[in-house]
């Protein structure tokens, strides 16, 4: 075990198109199949050798790894062997990603929801989302082609709702002056916070009109005329990376994933992809026995993958939707780049776990925005996304998709902060109509302005007060907060 505990460059990856099967070469930076097209997944085609380690070892190699000080492993890498073993430690870029907090809910939580769950918070990622998982494989990637001179002066591009471009950013802007980064986002369809983060990383932000179909059609037009990386997540190194969340939780359980569920939000549905090809993967190599059940959730605003999945099978045909505004707004996406690759895998979940363990719920905005609400009243920091899967928790044991003895983890995809503009438009109740969400008063919260009527002077930026003035605002200030707050007086 010990000479296994750093590990080496090994493997053979190929590119592995899903629609004609051909493979590719990685020593190139390829999106698509060059003889048809299709999205492609990334294969070690020597992943059998890793079977040849039981799955007891490698449990022992994992744990004792992350007691290393060796900063290529600490991050999504810590499982190179399964995520990139052919990218050797010196071109691995870590900037704090992985290894996330898996945070229990109070007792009142999971009264409420109805089932024991856990928040995996991702939005305690270097850019506050679990894209940097993804970054952290396509640029450690992309790094290993500029050490090794196949590629130089890259210029890294992709079409964000938000966090893919603040993590690009992140990512890429630490890799200077090799490699430059452009993002183009839909014209005010990101958060301010989102805007933010791209810009203070230094990249060129383009705005553009449309929702984020339009700009991943204009990036996809760059990616095949210009040469540009592409870093959306129909780059499958994305989705390597992204396995690291399965890999996480398989651990943090100590590997028993019997009776557990994961819930995850799709958009693009590269996140629930790579969920189920780590958790495969982890079951082909016999480090966990039993294949978790997994949940995605949608918005009734952009539900594209439910409708497909409530067709019966036989009549089951991708067709893409028009998105209406959504608070899950890094989700709102009509024609998810990675539906081939979910329909390809989810046939081989089912098939390899003896019956159906993958599931997709919608939810409404209304239920989005109360259960974030309330977690974060209860020691969370969710984001709306957090909220779409507490959301999907509670209508999936309504549908009876969950057991009594069940135990859920919960897809935290971003920092509650980065969307706090929704939870500002709730308190105030400002959401326009078609987002159908009207506040529940239980949950407002609105800062109140304390200034005694009575007071002459106040103080004022760069105008203190002072003497008796400057003691009668106090005095009457904490007597207004301790009768709002209905304080008794301490007898002297
Ligand atoms: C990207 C993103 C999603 C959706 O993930 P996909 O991989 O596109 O399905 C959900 N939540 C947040 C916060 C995101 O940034
Ligand atoms: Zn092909």
């Amino acid at each position: 075990m010990q000479s296994c505990l750093i590990p080496e460059q090994k493997g053979e990856m190929v590119y592995r198109c899903l629609g004609c099967g051909n493979m590719h070469g990685i020593e190139k930076l390829l999106y698509t199949c060059p003889n048809c097209g299709q999205v492609l997944l990334i294969d070690d085609n020597h992943f059998d050798r890793l079977k040849e380690t039981p799955g007891e070892v490698w449990r022992r190699i994992f744990d004792y790894r992350r007691m290393l000080k060796i900063p290529a492993l600490k991050g999504i890498y810590l499982y190179h062997e399964f995520i990139g073993p052919v990218i050797p430690l010196e071109s691995v870029v870590w900037l704090g990603e992985g290894h996330t907090p898996m945070v229990e809910a109070n007792g009142f939580m999971q009264e409420k929801a109805g089932a024991r769950f856990y928040f995996k918070n991702d939005g305690q990622n270097p850019s506050a989302s679990f894209k940097d998982r993804g970054m952290a494989s396509a640029l450690s990637y992309i790094n290993f082609l500029i050490q090794t001179g196949h590629v130089s002066d890259v210029l890294a591009i992709c079409a964000s709702t938000g966090d893919t471009s603040a993590a690009a950013a992140l990512y890429a802007s630490y890799l200077k002056p090799h490699i430059k980064s452009a993002v183009l986002l839909p014209y005010k369809k990101v958060t301010p916070q989102q805007l933010s983060q791209p810009l203070g990383s230094g990249a060129d932000v383009f705005e553009i009109p449309g929702v984020f179909d339009d700009c991943m059609k204009v990036v996809e037009n760059l990616a095949e005329n210009y040469n540009v990386a592409l870093l959306n997540s129909k780059n499958a190194w994305r989705i390597l990376g992204q396995e690291s969340y399965s890999y996480e939780i398989a651990q943090d359980f100590e590997y028993d994933m019997d009776n557990k569920v994961v819930i995850v939000p799709i958009g693009n549905a590269g996140n629930i992809t790579a969920v189920m090809s780590g958790f495969l993967k982890f079951y082909e190599a016999g480090l966990i026995r039993t294949l978790p059940k997994i949940i995605g959730v949608q918005s009734e605003h952009a539900n594209p993958v439910y409708l497909y999945y409530q067709k019966p099978e036989a009549d089951r045909k991708f067709v893409p939707v028009t998105v209406k505004p959504s608070v899950a707004q890094a989700a709102m996406i009509g024609n998810p780049v990675s539906m081939p690759r979910v329909i390809h895998l989810t046939d081989i979940y089912n098939r390899k776990a003896g019956g159906q363990k993958v599931f997709v719920v919608e939810v409404t905005e209304q239920a989005i925005m109360d259960w974030e609400l309330l977690a974060n009243h209860n020691g969370h920091i969710a984001c709306t996304h957090g909220g779409e899967s507490l959301a999907g928790l509670v209508t999936a044991r309504e549908q009876g998709m969950i057991e009594k003895n069940d135990v859920v983890v919960l897809d935290s995809t971003a920092h509650a902060l980065k969307f706090a503009g929704f939870q500002e438009m709730y308190f105030e109740n400002k959401f326009p109509a078609e987002f159908e969400v009207s506040p529940k008063s239980e949950l407002v919260n609105t800062p109140a302005l304390v200034r005694p009527a009575d007071l002459e002077k106040l103080p004022a930026p760069g105008k203190p007060i002072e003497g008796e003035d400057f003691e009668r605002f106090v005095k009457r200030t904490a007597e207004e907060i301790a009768e709002k707050l209905d304080l008794k007086v301490i007898n002297a």
